[in-house]
């Protein structure tokens, strides 16, 4: 399996790839070149599918499509400039057919891209692993548990100085 590490402030820390089946303690980062700690206890079920963080230790993960979300932004930006100039030079049948053929393209690649397992705390990703639907997907209750800490802050000050914006 491949891993994203990321440290408890979900900084980056390099990617390691270890064999789940031999538990490794330890792995080399790369391209950082340094190692770091893997806790194994309860990490792999029978089937040897991941059921915790073997990063952080945490027992909460999700599920998440692995879309290059860099691909979909460029790809509404260009879709969105060819249709309004399109539009502009009176092609409005090309101008939909421009929207249509994007949104197809932004499906046919969501269908087409893989699954990753991501830790909830420290949001360390997991490729290349057993992915099935006794993994859940993304909960928002459960995310808010993990909020950072420092993010919650910010966020609760915020509301406190403008009221008006509670809900
Ligand atoms: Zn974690």
């Amino acid at each position: 399996m491949r891993i994203s590490v990321n440290n408890l402030d979900r900084e980056p820390q390099g990617v390691a790839v270890v064999d789940e089946t031999s538990q490794p303690p330890r792995a080399r980062l790369r391209p950082a070149d340094r190692e770091v700690d893997l806790n194994w206890a309860n990490a792999v079920d029978e089937q040897g599918r991941l059921r915790r963080c073997v990063v952080c230790g945490c027992r909460e993960i999700f599920r998440r499509r692995d879309f290059p979300q860099r691909f979909g932004l460029m790809l509404v930006i260009a879709a969105a400039i060819t249709s309004v100039i399109l539009l502009a030079r009176g092609q409005a049948l090309w101008s939909m057919c421009v929207l249509l053929a994007a949104v197809v393209i932004d499906r046919i690649v969501y269908v087409f891209t893989k699954e990753c397992l991501v830790c909830y705390r420290c949001r360390s990703e997991f490729r290349d692993v057993a992915i099935d639907a006794s993994h859940e997907q993304w909960d928002l209750a459960i995310g808010e548990k993990y909020r950072p800490v420092r993010q919650r802050a910010v966020e609760d000050a915020n509301q406190t100085h403008h009221p008006e914006a509670m809900p």
